[in-house]
């Protein structure tokens, strides 16, 4: 099986979707290399791009044409300045042209140039496009179909059979929790020991240790900007920002310079358990408000389910009642990366395929394994927390209203978050050796429950809330 990096599950990005704005910006940027592999970069005069099934059926409401269209146009998510991520787009609409690769102006005419399919599903997966450059002639040069796969992955045609035929080259080979838990006894290693060990086999531990503080201070930003803007969110369900104004409640006349410092002030206000509540509910609404106004977020391990990790990685640090140093949020990071990647080996971390369990659900389990073990839970009991978190989110829909990535996800996190630590404390006081639901148990049920799920909750706005609730968005 394929080795997964916990920075293929931790990525730094755009909103509001991962599969529907990270990977078809990924797949844009793709196909541009892919063109100038194939030396037709330069007789390219026009581009043309074809939206499958669930890419063009929630496409408009998740940023799906932006995200394209900052592709073609050269511009990478987790760099680009992102008032750029508004102005390039509206440039392309407003003169049906673009800077292919930031480079050569190209006829793009989104009316005719970006076609949505909403019925027509390409065999491999739901959210399938396809583009196309086409020289001065108007003759096909170059076409290449692409796969969002979730999470940000991409798979290009064809490659998806090669997938299995990759070696796991790891010092930790690890296909399930029980590969996992045989590596922690045998070694007397602890979760993050062993991921950290392999993530050394892609880059030195320098490195692994300042990237993974970049998703941190990336996280943290995210949840310290949410709680700090006020406003409507964009899309046109006029969805008011939440997280603003239940800080202001929770901060009272507190003072601080900096986002460190008004982490350390949270820490030291000790909050009561209802109080508690309140700041993990507003530290995940805060990034997925962030996600939602196209803001720079970790995909962890998805967009829409970009807030639980930093909300209960807050908590950790702020209100857990021991000192939370670096080294110990770097192995919450790692230890949370490790269990994405098993759900994405043995099961499914995109909506598109297993609906919201695959989001909110993973990410549930992923905070709630790190949790744990950062309150000093064994492996097992680290395991069983995502195994307790998952349990709960078996079966979960993804229904976003009007397509768009707000009700219910942004308080979804929340309800995320919140599971994710009552399943770690629940771990932390039990014997899992007693336990009678494993974690790969859990996983295959999940991939199961997602092969049967009624495909109308699988990120298509036709089931589920989003058929119950009337709403008149306006065309983009
Ligand atoms: S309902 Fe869940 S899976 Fe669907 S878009 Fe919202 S957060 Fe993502």
């Amino acid at each position: 099986m394929e080795a997964i990096s916990v920075f293929d599950m931790l990525k730094i990005g755009v909103g509001p979707s991962s599969s529907h704005t990270l990977g078809p910006w990924r797949a844009a940027e793709r196909f541009i290399q892919e063109l100038k592999e194939s030396n037709q970069f330069h007789k390219t005069s026009r581009v043309q791009t074809v939206l499958y099934g669930s890419l063009a059926l929630t496409g408009h409401g998740h940023g799906t044409d932006v995200a394209i269209l900052m592709g073609l146009s050269g511009y990478d998510p987790v760099t680009v300045p992102l008032d750029l991520v508004r102005t390039i787009p509206q440039n392309v609409y407003q003169n049906h042209t673009l800077q292919l690769g930031g480079t050569q102006t190209v006829v793009f005419s989104p009316e005719v140039d970006l076609e949505f399919r909403f019925s027509e599903v390409l065999p491999y997966h739901a959210n399938g496009m396809t583009l196309r450059a086409l020289d001065q002639h108007g003759e096909l040069a170059f076409m290449a179909t692409y796969y969002s796969v979730g999470g940000g992955f991409v798979t290009k045609e064809g490659e998806q059979q090669k997938k299995g035929e990759q070696q796991n080259v790891l010092p930790y080979p690890i296909n399930s929790g029980q590969d996992l838990i045989e590596h922690c006894q045998q070694h007397q290693k602890s979760i993050s020991d062993i991921v950290y060990t392999n993530e050394e086999y892609w880059k030195p531990s320098r490195k692994v240790e300042h990237d993974l503080w970049e998703i941190w201070l990336c996280m943290r930003d995210a949840v310290y900007r949410g709680c700090h803007t006020e406003g409507t969110l964009p899309g046109g369900l006029h969805v008011n920002r939440r997280a603003a104004s239940i800080h202001k409640k929770l901060m009272a006349s507190k003072v601080y310079l900096d986002a460190q410092e008004w982490m350390d002030q949270i820490r030291e206000s000790q909050p009561d358990f209802s109080q508690t509540l309140k700041w993990i509910g507003c530290f995940a609404m805060a990034v997925n408000e962030e996600n939602a106004n196209f803001g720079r977020i970790v995909t962890a391990p998805t967009n829409g389910a970009a807030g639980v990790i930093p909300a209960v990685l807050m908590y950790f640090y702020c209100f857990s009642n021991q000192t939370v140093d670096r080294s110990m949020m770097l192995r919450f990071l790692m230890t949370a990366g490790e269990i994405g990647s098993l759900f994405k080996k043995g099961s499914t971390i995109s909506a598109a395929m297993g609906g919201c369990q695959a989001e909110i659900g993973v990410s549930s389990a992923m905070a709630a394994a790190a949790l744990c073990e950062g309150f000093g839970g064994s492996p097992r009991q680290a395991l069983m927390a995502a195994e307790i978190a998952m349990e709960h989110h078996l079966g979960l829909t993804c229904d976003p209203v009007g397509g768009l990535v707000q009700i219910p996800c942004i308080e979804r996190n929340s309800m995320g978050a919140i599971k994710a630590i009552t399943a770690a404390k629940i771990a932390l006081e039990s014997d899992p050796s007693k336990a009678k639901v494993s974690l790969d148990a859990v996983i295959k049920t999940m991939w199961e429950t997602a092969q049967d799920m009624n495909q109308k909750y699988k990120e298509t706005s036709q089931g589920g809330l989003a058929a119950n609730i009337a709403i008149s968005i306006p065309e983009c």
